[in-house]
């Protein structure tokens, strides 16, 4: 099955006091390379090792090639990265009038931190888990709802 994942405040906290994050070494610091949440990387790699394709649903406008070095320096390659350029265009073509819609990308499955894409999954039929920042049980809530999909 497809998962997306939404970057701010879900993968990468947008302040200091977000979540808990990875070591960055110093090559990361010297890159500017983002912080990730702890737990993240291993977390996408066990997805994909069971066959789920897994990548990045955004709605910034971070350039696609920099986001994708950047994550592979956590060892993070994700399968797809879509930025807020073809979302828009995506919804637009669609006349639907919402953040996200992962069908559209063909995406079974959803994580985010907001309850605004929450309330939209529920009213566009699609499927969503949101995590919140301070969520201790966000990768047993995603490998449960990963599991489902099989
Ligand atoms: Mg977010």
């Amino acid at each position: 099955m497809i998962i997306s994942f939404d970057l701010d405040d879900t993968l990468i906290p947008l302040s200091d006091t977000g979540f808990p994050t990875e070591q960055r070494n110093v090559l990361q610091k010297i890159l500017g390379v983002e912080r990730i949440r702890f737990g993240a990387s291993d977390l996408i790699r066990h997805l994909k090792n069971q066959g789920h394709k897994v990548g990045i649903y955004t709605t910034s406008y971070r350039p696609k090639l920099k986001l994708r070095l950047h994550l592979l320096t956590y060892g993070i390659s994700p399968d797809f990265i879509i930025t807020e350029k073809e979302n828009r265009r995506e919804l637009a073509k669609r006349h639907i009038s919402c953040s996200k819609y992962p069908p559209a990308f063909k995406i079974n499955l959803h994580i985010d931190d907001s309850p605004g894409v929450e309330r939209e999954g529920h009213k566009f039929s699609f499927q969503t888990i949101i995590i919140k920042k301070d969520d201790t049980e966000w990768l047993n809530k995603i490998k449960t709802g990963a599991n489902g999909l099989l």
